[in-house]
């Protein structure tokens, strides 16, 4: 490659946010940062700013950007801050930025995101809340920026790796049969169900394989985590719910796999850390180290399979219904999951109540036609209504 990549970095002081900085520092005669952004951890972006000196900053308010703007300076560096989404929409969209690292959790990071796409970037997503809020919009805004648009997302830059080049042709015309989506199933795959009413956050956060941040492990030990990524999966990759299995395999070592008519069947395997799908995304379509150790296999030993379980994660036959109702409704279902899974976090509801709650909400509201982003935030903002209503009436 001649020339040194430019990243924007969204959601820095993340789990994927750091996993992508220790990436773009084992390379950097590739890789350059020209923009981070943080939310809450202020003081962890002005430790990055002082080791990648980037371009700009992106933190959520005024005030915090005239802080840490006097501090950069003082400290002799020439990074400019900026502040809130429109901040973030400027640093995913700037022209001398090449790819940009969608990594900021939650509906929040949907505008920024779009902005990269709509500007034509290589965009490495991880962000799958804003997939499944516009999943249409979105993927269309990819075909008419030509935007490459990468996976993160484990199981889907696995798809991806599994996929011919061509599958944008179709799945049925590439001979895919179907996807097979593998699921850990979380902290509570074997708990009692009589005891899930009890769990703590810090249960639910203890994941068996993977260390995430607090929202994405709740959604990990719910399955809504699943849910998503089978409407992220659909969009991804043109797929329809029925044409994805979700399977159960709680080693977390085969990441997901295809099956082909002809009876083959590809996985990708490795070990669970995230700098695999990261560097692939970043570097592809070349190979390059990514730190991770490589697999051993006579340590794993063993690979089993499961079924999921619906009755012990309602969030993932909520997840289907939702993309087969289509329109607001994966919208709405994310809305509510948020709102849901914040207030568990918080003590104020009980596990199984996240389902209750996006069971409830779902079912009083019709899912509409989504043609514009404004449909999808109305929907999403509406959702959140709801579910605060539903958290107040409890
Ligand atoms: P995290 O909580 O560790 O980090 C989230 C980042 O978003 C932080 O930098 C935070 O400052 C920023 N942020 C939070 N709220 C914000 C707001 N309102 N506005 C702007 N920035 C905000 O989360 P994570 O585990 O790194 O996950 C990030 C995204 O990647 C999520 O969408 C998640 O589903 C996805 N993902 C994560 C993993 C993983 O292994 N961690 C795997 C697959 C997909
Ligand atoms: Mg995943």
């Amino acid at each position: 490659m001649s020339h040194l990549q430019q990243v924007t970095v969204l959601g820095a002081t993340g789990s994927i946010g750091l996993s992508t900085l220790d990436v773009i520092a084992r390379h950097p005669e590739r890789y350059q940062v020209f923009a981070l952004s943080g939310f809450s951890r202020l003081a962890e972006l002005e430790a990055l700013c002082m080791i990648y000196r980037p371009r700009f900053a992106v933190v959520p308010q005024a005030q915090a950007a005239d802080q840490l703007q006097a501090t950069l300076r003082a400290a002799g560096l020439a990074t400019q801050v900026l502040h809130g989404p429109e901040g973030l929409c400027q640093v995913a969209a700037h022209p001398d930025v090449n790819t940009v690292m969608a990594a900021i959790v939650g509906a929040a990071g949907l505008p920024p995101t779009l902005a990269a796409v709509e500007a034509g970037k290589k965009v490495l997503l991880a962000n799958k809340e804003a997939l499944v809020m516009s999943g249409a919009l979105f993927m269309q805004a990819v075909k008419r920026s030509g935007a490459v648009l990468l996976p993160i997302d484990s199981e889907h830059n696995a798809i991806f790796q599994c996929l011919p080049g061509d599958y944008s042709l179709g799945l049925q015309q590439v001979g895919v049969r179907r996807i097979l989506l593998t699921a850990s199933g979380g902290p509570f795959r074997e708990m009692p169900l009589e005891q899930l009413h009890t769990v703590t956050p810090e249960q639910a956060c203890a994941h068996p394989n993977w260390s995430m941040g607090r929202k994405i492990s709740v959604d990990s030990a719910s399955m809504m985590n699943k849910g998503l990524e089978l409407i992220e999966a659909c969009w991804l990759f043109d797929a329809t719910p029925a044409q994805i299995e979700v399977v159960v395999h709680p080693q977390s070592v085969i990441h997901s796999l295809v099956d082909y008519v002809d009876g083959s069947v590809l996985a990708q395997l490795g070990n669970p850390d995230m700098r695999t799908p990261i560097t692939h995304a970043l570097a592809w379509p070349e190979r390059i180290d990514s730190g991770v150790a490589p697999l051993d296999l006579f340590a794993v030993a063993r690979l089993d399979f499961q079924a999921p379980d619906e009755q012990r994660f309602p969030c993932l036959r909520l997840a289907r219904e939702a993309a087969q109702a289509g329109g607001t409704a994966p919208a709405m279902l994310n809305a509510v999951n948020e709102v849901a899974v914040a207030a568990f976090l918080e003590r104020r509801i009980r596990f199984p109540e996240i389902a209750s709650m996006i069971e409830d909400v779902l079912h009083t509201e019709p899912a509409l036609a989504v043609e514009s982003l404004d449909a999808v935030l109305a929907a999403d903002s509406r959702a959140r209504d709801l579910a605060e209503q539903w958290l107040s009436r409890r």
